[in-house]
């Protein structure tokens, strides 16, 4: 089993003190686990040099993260903020196609693959969001909506782009909801979705690429879903909002590790 990847989306929350308190929090706790999980946290833009600053250091135990990019590169294009920007300030990951993204904001799968061209080009890794309504999992289409997501976003890329994406299974009706997706419904997407990356990229980019779950993941369900052998971490809302619940999950990912 590798090991996970747990990331924190705090969405449109936190002032400029509380933002800063919970990354003094989160830096405070992990400061002495010999973490082997990686963790990326994704505040608001405007707090980026919050993190940026702690994630520089050398005893840092997370990345530095963003929400969303501009599919732009540069221009008359005013309240965006561009691959570059984020780049320039230190930023290393980027969660691109939220379902939050595609549903107020108009998001259509050819935006995202612009997005993630654009990270890419300015080296940053592409957390990259996919998962179905409610009513698509009920009518049966779960399988056939993420597989078009992920060929429409992602599969137009090169081989030597692809190996630095990061997909995160987000079942749209389990986020902020409470309702969390089984762990085995979990799995069965996340093997689904490698073999999709199988058949496209070879074994080794399938078995190499990260497939985050994320959906009402908390400290209570991380271990099972973290323990399917498709789940490589978790992308994290609510719970990553609150120090003790997110380090919980990080360390649920680490004693998961440890038993297998
Ligand atoms: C998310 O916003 O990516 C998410 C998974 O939210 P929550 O954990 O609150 O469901």
């Amino acid at each position: 089993m590798k090991p996970k990847l747990v990331v924190g989306n705090w969405k449109m929350n936190k002032s400029f003190d509380d933002a800063q308190d919970l990354i003094l929090a989160i830096q405070e706790s992990l400061k002495d686990m010999k973490l082997q999980t990686e963790v990326v946290l994704c505040p608001p833009f405007v707090y980026a040099e919050l993190i940026t600053d702690i994630a520089e250091e050398e005893d840092s135990q997370f990345y530095a993260g963003a929400q969303n990019c501009s599919e732009h590169a540069s221009g008359a294009y005013t309240g965006e903020i561009s691959a570059e920007m984020l780049a320039s300030m230190g930023i290393e990951f980027c969660i691109v196609g939220h379902s939050e993204r595609r549903k107020y904001f108009g998001e259509t799968n050819a935006i995202i693959a612009q997005k993630i061209k654009l990270l890419l080009e300015n080296d940053i890794v592409p957390i990259v969001c996919c998962g179905e309504l409610l009513e698509e999992r009920k009518a049966g289409k779960h399988t056939q909506v993420v597989q078009q997501q992920i060929e429409e976003a992602l599969f137009g890329l090169e081989p030597k782009e692809f190996e630095r994406i990061i997909i995160a299974y987000e079942p749209v009706w389990a986020i902020g909801t409470g309702e969390t997706a089984t762990p085995a419904q979990a799995q069965e997407m996340h093997a689904f979705i490698r073999s999709l990356v199988e058949q496209k990229y070879g074994t080794e980019m399938a078995y190499n690429t990260y497939i985050l779950y994320g959906g009402s993941c908390n400290a209570k369900n991380a271990a099972d879903l973290f323990m399917q052998e498709d789940v490589d971490g978790g992308l994290i809302g609510g719970a990553s909002l609150k120090a003790d619940d997110f380090v919980a999950i990080i360390q649920a990912g680490e004693n998961v590790l440890k038993d297998n």
